[in-house]
């Protein structure tokens, strides 16, 4: 062989073997996550370490999702794949499936006390500042698994996390102390809040149930207006997600104005009042204490 061409071969074959350990274990990890919301959460917990590839579009409905094939190649390609569970994402587990993924899955919502609703459990549990503190856990878990020498860097990114989540939950406590029980009354278009009604003491009421699937009944809408009217509900929300055309209905024969936009089962666009899990919190607990 001429040694030049011997001289690119050897070097073609050892920037091969080299691209392959560094693929193994020091580029950055893969990850798929289904929703914006836990794009941001590996994000900010994987910090440089993580190449994010998200399914399900920010101000988007993940209950009604309609894979894309091209989310079955981010899939095959991926290193971890992360989903919320609690049957949020009714089209995940077909996805992977036909995918041939054979790597790490994590579904974020593993561990946390579980809303029953009916015969379903409540899939919304990220709206909740005691369950998301399982989701970063999980995470924070999965990305040191697969990448041990980074934990360090893992556990620094979960610390400085957990710092600022309990910091907003204690301002946005302290704020909400001061509204009456009996004032902290909301009406939504699906019930995505059930999570923060617990933890906030605060009452929502929808004509739609937890998944979206299936339209709202006279019956249901007529047994919202009804609630309005005893309790002089004064919150009404649309979300993010979904047509804003019940609410505004519901609006028009009650007489009480929207209050605004609540953000539940998605992010805002980057730059918007909701851009990032710690940003949805806060603008959705101030839009309802602005509302009360
Ligand atoms: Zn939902």
């Amino acid at each position: 062989m001429h040694p030049i061409r011997r001289y690119f071969k050897c070097h073609f074959i050892c920037l091969l073997l080299l691209a392959s350990t560094v693929s193994s274990s020091e580029t950055s990890l893969r990850v798929v996550t289904s929703f914006s919301i836990l794009e941001d959460l590996v994000k900010q917990l994987g910090g440089e370490y993580v190449q994010v590839v998200n399914l399900v579009a920010r101000n988007n409905d993940a209950h009604m999702y309609q894979p894309k094939p091209s989310d079955a190649v981010a899939i095959a390609g991926a290193d971890l794949v992360v989903f919320n569970g609690l049957a949020f994402e009714g089209w995940i587990e077909r996805l992977i499936k036909n995918s041939g993924y054979k790597n790490q899955q994590l579904i974020a919502s593993n561990g946390v006390a579980a809303i029953k609703n009916g015969a379903e459990l409540d899939p919304h549990a990220w709206q909740s500042f005691q369950n998301i503190r399982v989701y970063i856990q999980n995470i924070t878990h999965s990305l040191i698994g697969l990448r041990p020498q980074h934990t360090e860097k893992f556990t620094q990114l979960k610390k400085q996390y957990l710092h600022r989540l309990s910091d907003l939950e204690h301002r946005l406590k302290k704020e909400l102390a001061s509204i009456p029980r009996g004032r902290r009354v909301v009406v939504t278009s699906h019930d995505a809040f059930a999570y923060l009604g617990r933890e906030f003491d605060i009452r929502f009421v929808a004509p739609v149930g937890i998944s979206i699937e299936v339209e709202a009944s006279a019956e249901d809408v007529a047994g919202v207006i009804d609630q309005i009217r005893e309790k002089n509900v004064k919150a009404l929300f649309v979300e993010n997600i979904n047509n804003p055309r019940l609410l505004e209905q519901i609006a028009a024969e009650t007489r009480v104005a929207i209050g605004g936009r609540l953000y539940s089962d998605a992010l805002s666009e980057i730059g918007g009042p909701a851009d990032t899990y710690l940003n949805m919190m806060q603008y959705n607990i101030e839009a309802l204490l602005a509302a009360f």
